[in-house]
Parts: structure tokens; C-alpha cells; sequence
């Protein structure tokens, strides 16, 4: 399988190594040449397969020619070995055809580690093939460092530099990420605010020549494909559960980047029948607001209750645009040109397919707390605020009670205690067994000013040999 650029400039490119660049040299992201199909009886005949089996079927024609599929069972076996679930991602029933998809299973509690897990696995293979070796550089607001650390502590050919605002993460996020004492995992608290953490990781990928001869930096966020095509199974796991491909189901995703509902809409173009995919926001709602005003503008980013969904521009929804435009990259280039502006609209055909495509809605904190006060107490299932989101957003847009409805629970409650606390719960949710002496392990991190050459040199001094 070729990738492309969604803006047309730049060459395709073999899996292995769209999983080692971050962005396209033009700017865009990468995307499959082309999207594998699956008939309704090769779907069907996968009813009852673990999810392992399941993620070799759907994940093999995306590596087709880079890995064999021998190789493809054991990267696979070795990414969800580590899941508290024998189910992986187990459903939940809260309500008449209603469903929670737990994907907070894996070791730092959030839906990050079904791909951060496989893609740690990953690059440690097809590092060592290649006798290579990179560094890894990623800035974070909570969830996705330690997911990622999580992903690579154990890779031989990786050394990964997380940084974090000082003093700005939750104390269960940041210990998940400084309790990690691998001498290739560094975690950096920057002495600012996210923004700054991520304008310099943005800087460093630009200049790289900070880097010791040989190295190159590795992105890790959603921008990295490896990511979405393993979230691509769990859609197809809940729905094989709940009847597909032999009755519909439709899905409501928490949503930030737009990595992980972009994966719901890959499973619907590869044939899982999906009927509807529900973009649920927090007030930072600038796809909401595209969906039903055409108004894709940039606004302040606001602090919310659930602060992974905190995202000004969500930077997946450039893949999906390519597929809205028929795979123009000359106009995705014009839109996201315009956009650099401040705000891009959409032509009359593409918003009409967005909007059969996908519903759309926003929840304020208030709603959040409501939400979570409400399931509690009708089914005593505790949600953490952003699973909040979608469950409300599920309710608020569902078409047809006949059709499952999936809400996709992004993190564990007992990483969000605050939030939980508001709604009116006396005690924190219990950190699951795994976790329990997180409070008592030891840290290990380094804080540096926010001055780039600073951090280079703690890059540069630290990377194994
Ligand atoms: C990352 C994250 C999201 C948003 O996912 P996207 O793929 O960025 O849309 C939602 N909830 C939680 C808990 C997350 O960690």
C-alpha cells in the first residue's frame, strides 16, 4: 500500500515510512492511496474472532508489502498483552441500545494506548530492520505523553523526550509520564504553558540539525497514520459484537484532533455498515460550528472539564477535507492556505457531505456534570467528563432507537477525579490495581526554561549512544 499527501505535492510514500515522517514535505498528512474494501460476507464471517485476529484482518491490506503478516500477529500479540481486559475493548450497556466501548484498558488508562501501544511495537520493529535509530519529540497537555512513553519505554532503538508545561498537568498525568525510569524516556516540564511546549517541538522538527548525526525526529502525535489505522478495529470489533454486518450501527466519538472518529469513518468506507458517526465537542467547537454554520474559524482556546478535547483547530480534519474535495490537493492547499488566515469555508457539496456523513454536537461543563450525575444514577456506571460528551451527544442527535448506538469512552473516570467529584460523588474513583502506588513511586523529570537551544542541549546530551 502507497500513501499520498492530502496536498498533492509531495511523493508517496510505503508504510514503513509514513509511520517515520511526521507531516508530508508539502505540508499535508498522509493518507492510504486507496481504501481497502471488505464485502458484507468476508465482514460476516469474522463474527467471534478475538480482537488480535480482528486487528490482523483489518489492519493487513494497510501494511500490505512493508510487513508480513506473520510479523504483523506478533507486533499485534505483543501491543495488547498488556490491556486489563481479555475482551480489550469490553462494551457496556447503559440504556436501551445504548453502549459504552471502554478503550481505557490499556496501561495509562485513556483510549491513546491502543495505538501508542502498537505503535511503540512498531517502530521497534522496523527500527531494528532497518538498524536505525530515532528520537522521539512530543509536547503534551496530559494524555498523550504518557500513552506515548507508555508505547516506547521498552523500544532499544527509540529515545523519547516528552515535554510538559511545569506545573499545568494534572498530578495523576504528569506521575503517569515521571514514574517512568527507562534511561530512554525524559520527560522535560517546561517552565510555560502547552502552547509554548508545542510551538518548540513544531520548531525542532522544522530544524533538525540539533540531532546527533544519523537521527531524525519521530512524531507520535494523531498526524501519524499508524495511529488511526489501529483504531480502526475497535470499530469493528463493537460493531461485530452488536450484529454488523447484518444490522447497522452507528457510533459517537469524543472528539479533539479528529483522529479517532476519522477511524470510525475509515471502517464505514472499508464496508463496516455504520449509520451514524456522532462528532461530540467540548465548548472548544470549531467543528461543531463547521457542521451546522459552515463557520471552520479559529477562537480562543478555552480550559474545560474534560482538557483533552481542548484543541483549537483539530488537526485530522484535513483528512477527512481530502476526501470531501474527490482528493483535490491543489484545493486542500487553497483551504488550508485561507485558513492560516483564521477561518476557511467550505464549498456547498463538501458541507452537504459532511453533513450526511457525520452529526455533530456540543456540551458545555454543565452539561458534563449533569451527564455524569445522570448515569450514575440510573445505572451506577461512572463516566469520566469526556466520555460525558459523547454519551450526551449520542442522546442529543440519534435518529433511530433501533440502531446500536456506541459511545466511545476515551479515559478512565479515576484520571479525571475532579470532574466527578463535581457531580456529586462523596469519594475519587479508585485507580485500577495497576496504578494503585503511583502516589508513592519515585519521579524522574527535568524542568528547562522555555528557550529552544536549552532544550537541545538537553536532547543532544541525553540521547543513548
Ligand atoms: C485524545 C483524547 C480525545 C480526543 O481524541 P482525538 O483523536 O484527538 O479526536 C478524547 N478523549 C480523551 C480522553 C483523549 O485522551
Amino acid at each position: 500500500m502507497k500513501y499520498i499527501s492530502t496536498r498533492g505535492q509531495s511523493p508517496a510514500l510505503e508504510f514503513e515510512d509514513v509511520v517515520l515522517t511526521g507531516l508530508a514535505s508539502d505540508g499535508g498528512l498522509y493518507v492510504p492511496q486507496s481504501i481497502p474494501q471488505f464485502s458484507k460476507e468476508e465482514i460476516a464471517s469474522w463474527a467471534g474472532l478475538s480482537y488480535q485476529e480482528l486487528a490482523l484482518r483489518v489492519m493487513s491490506p494497510f501494511v500490505a508489502g512493508s510487513i508480513p503478516e506473520d510479523d504483523l500477529k506478533d507486533l499485534i500479540a505483543r501491543s495488547y498483552s498488556g490491556f486489563r481486559h481479555d475482551a480489550i475493548v469490553p462494551l457496556v450497556q447503559t440504556g436501551h441500545n445504548e453502549w459504552i466501548l471502554e478503550l481505557f484498558q490499556g496501561p495509562t488508562l485513556a483510549f491513546k494506548d491502543v495505538a501508542l501501544q502498537f505503535l511503540g511495537n512498531l517502530l521497534d520493529y522496523v527500527l531494528k530492520k532497518r538498524n536505525q535509530k530515532v528520537v522521539i519529540m512530543g509536547a503534551t497537555s496530559g494524555d498523550t505523553g504518557s500513552a506515548a512513553i507508555e508505547g516506547c519505554r521498552h523500544c532499544d532503538n527509540v529515545d523519547i523526550f516528552i515535554l510538559h508545561p511545569h506545573q499545568r498537568v494534572s498530578e495523576v498525568q504528569r506521575r503517569q509520564m515521571t514514574t517512568v525510569i527507562e534511561n530512554n524516556v525524559h520527560n522535560i516540564a517546561l517552565e510555560g504553558n502547552f502552547d509554548d511546549c508545542q510551538t518548540l517541538v513544531k520548531q525542532s522538527f522544522a530544524d533538525q540539525s540539533f540531532l546527533p548525526e544519523g537521527r531524525q525526529l519521530v512524531a507520535v502525535n494523531s498526524i501519524n497514520w499508524a495511529r488511526i489505522m489501529a483504531q480502526i478495529v475497535y470499530y469493528f470489533y463493537a460493531a461485530l459484537s452488536l450484529g454488523a454486518p447484518h444490522r447497522p450501527v452507528s457510533f459517537s466519538v469524543p472528539t479533539g484532533n479528529f483522529g479517532d472518529i476519522f477511524a470510525g469513518y475509515i471502517a464505514k468506507r472499508m464496508g463496516l455498515p455504520v449509520e451514524q458517526l456522532v462528532i461530540a465537542t467540548n465548548s472548544n467547537d470549531i467543528l461543531h460550528r463547521c457542521l451546522s454554520d459552515n463557520d471552520h474559524s479559529r477562537k480562543a482556546l478555552q480550559h474545560t472539564l474534560s482538557p483533552s478535547m481542548d484543541i483549537m483547530v483539530s488537526s485530522n480534519f484535513e483528512r477527512m477535507l481530502f476526501d470531501l474535495y474527490d482528493r483535490d490537493g491543489d484545493k486542500i492547499r487553497g483551504l488550508m492556505d485561507d485558513f492560516k488566515s483564521g477561518a476557511m469555508t467550505l464549498d456547498a457539496s463538501a458541507l452537504e457531505r459532511a453533513r450526511t456523513l457525520f452529526s455533530s454536537y456540543r456540551l458545555d461543563d454543565e452539561g458534563v456534570i449533569d451527564v455524569i450525575r445522570d448515569v450514575f444514577e440510573r445505572c451506577e456506571y461512572l463516566l469520566d467528563p469526556h466520555t460525558a460528551i459523547g454519551v450526551a451527544a449520542a442522546r442529543a442527535t440519534r435518529r433511530s432507537a433501533d440502531v446500536p448506538m456506541v459511545c466511545l469512552a476515551t479515559a478512565h473516570p479515576a484520571k479525571f477525579p475532579e470532574a466527578v467529584r463535581k457531580a456529586g460523588q462523596s469519594k475519587d474513583p479508585v485507580l485500577p490495581h495497576h496504578m494503585a502506588d503511583l502516589f508513592d513511586r519515585e519521579e524522574k523529570y527535568s524542568v528547562l526554561a522555555n528557550d529552544a537551544a536549552a532544550v537541545h542541549q538537553f536532547i543532544a546530551d541525553n540521547i543513548r549512544a
